[in-house]
């Protein structure tokens, strides 16, 4: 039997998060994990010379864990031009962020995602936004998103066309389920700051962080853990440890509400043209397949080969199995201006628990029970910073007890 100060259950990035946090504080720990790569629900794949993130996602400049580890300048972030583009029934419209690109916002026609008279309903919105902070949870009000921005006044026209195709998809959530809170910290985030992918791929960043433990073979890899019982963990192998503080980041104990969203991402290949934009494009119809698109190889060109351009299409509805021609079809219908017929299929991810369903209400995030910690962005909230403040703060209540001890 192996010992350790703490035992971590699985190395998404907020197992590293919490490794890390004990080796600053001088406590050892192993870190066990069932697949056969550090980063959990974070991968990337090279196929054809084309860097493919498994399911699009992005970091956003200001997730404060980022900078805490030290991991920023290594990732050689490259931004999205902030703000989006909408297509809606034919029609193209580029609503700029008017804090981070005021020339863009002028240029657009101080174009605005919604009607003049909404202005003061968003305006609120704005100013709850700006009130939030890391600590959103601790909002008094909690309610789901969709029924937030409907009693802060913003038509449902509005809610459609635009908040649910950007944050819809960027929660996995077109009815908008998720607490308001969650919603709130997001806007403001995406407000304040850029999203962006590293040069290397989402993965770059558990891989960052792995490569900063001292002690590489604290990480067991194909070690799945099947039993917890009176502070020893056991695995499938055989293999048992034993630790007086145990963090559980597999988001698998019965203790913990574990449902997930599922979503498609669809990769297409095809030549690079001067209407390929690092813009997000939104679908503003209510129908079709298509939630939103962009071009990963428009904002990090090392995403696809030269001269080849990288589209990535979030589907509205999870399938493993989508219609290529049509989504040709619809990208078509979204973006006249580009000539379709000379892109092609690259490849899909199916991912059936992609995102956890986020609730309203307050919560902590981590969660103890004896010297067992529940962390994940499954216990915070669903993103990489809620998972890396949760495992760091679960680590760093593990160094406060073990101080008293
Ligand atoms: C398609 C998609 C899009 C996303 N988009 C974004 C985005 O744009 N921005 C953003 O901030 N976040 C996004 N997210 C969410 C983000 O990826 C997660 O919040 C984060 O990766 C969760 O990290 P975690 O450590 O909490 O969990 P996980 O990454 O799930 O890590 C848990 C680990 O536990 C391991 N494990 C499970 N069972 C066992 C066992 N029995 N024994 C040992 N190990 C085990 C797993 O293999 C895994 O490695 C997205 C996620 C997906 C899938």
């Amino acid at each position: 039997m192996e010992r350790a100060d703490v035992i971590i259950i699985g190395v998404g990035v907020s197992g590293l998060a919490a490794a890390l946090t004990l080796q600053n504080a001088g406590i050892s720990c192993i870190l066990l994990e069932a697949s056969n790569s550090v980063g959990g629900r974070i991968k990337t794949i090279i196929k054809d010379g084309f860097t493919l993130d498994v399911g699009f996602q992005v970091l956003l400049e200001n997730y404060s864990e980022l900078k805490r580890f030290g991991i920023w300048d290594s990732l050689n972030f490259r931004k999205f031009r902030s703000g989006a583009i909408v297509s809606r029934e034919g029609n193209l419209d580029w609503y700029s962020n008017p804090i981070l690109d005021p020339t863009g916002f002028i240029k657009s026609g101080l174009n605005f995602p919604f009607p003049l008279k909404e202005t003061s309903a968003v305006l609120g919105l704005y100013m709850d936004a700006l009130r939030t902070n890391d600590d959103f949870q601790e909002l008094k009000s909690a309610f789901s998103t969709m029924d937030y921005l409907r009693a802060k006044g913003i038509s449902q026209k509005t809610i459609d066309e635009f908040f649910v195709p950007f944050f819809g998809g960027v929660l996995l959530d077109t009815r908008l389920e998720a607490g308001n809170q969650y919603f709130l910290w997001l806007f403001r985030n995406f407000m304040t700051g850029r999203a962006g992918l590293p040069l290397g791929g989402m993965q770059t960043l558990p891989f960052g962080l792995a490569s900063k433990l001292k002690n590489q073979d604290s990480i067991r890899l194909n070690y799945e853990v099947i039993n917890i019982s009176d502070s020893q963990v056991y695995c499938r192998n055989g293999k048992i440890f034993q630790s007086s503080f145990i963090i559980d980041s597999t988001g698998q104990s019965s203790k913990l509400n574990n449902k997930f969203r599922s979503t498609t991402t669809v990769y297409l290949k095809g030549p690079v043209n001067k209407e390929i934009s690092s813009s997000l494009v939104l679908n503003g119809n209510q129908d079709g397949n298509i939630l939103h698109f962009c071009f990963p190889s428009a904002v990090q060109p090392r995403y696809a080969p030269t001269d080849i351009a990288l589209c990535s299409v979030t589907m509205r509805t999870a399938s493993a199995d989508p219609d290529i021609p049509s989504i040709l079809k619809e990208l078509h219908q979204l973006l006249p201006d580009i000539d379709w017929k000379q892109w092609t299929y690259l490849h899909h991810f199916f991912i059936p628990k992609a995102i956890p369903e986020h609730q309203s209400g307050p919560r902590t995030h981590y969660r103890q029970e004896g010297n067992t910690f529940f962390i994940g962005d499954i216990v915070s909230y669903p993103s990489i910073n809620g998972a890396m403040r949760s495992g760091r703060e679960a680590a760093e209540k593990i160094v406060e007890l073990k101080s008293k001890a």
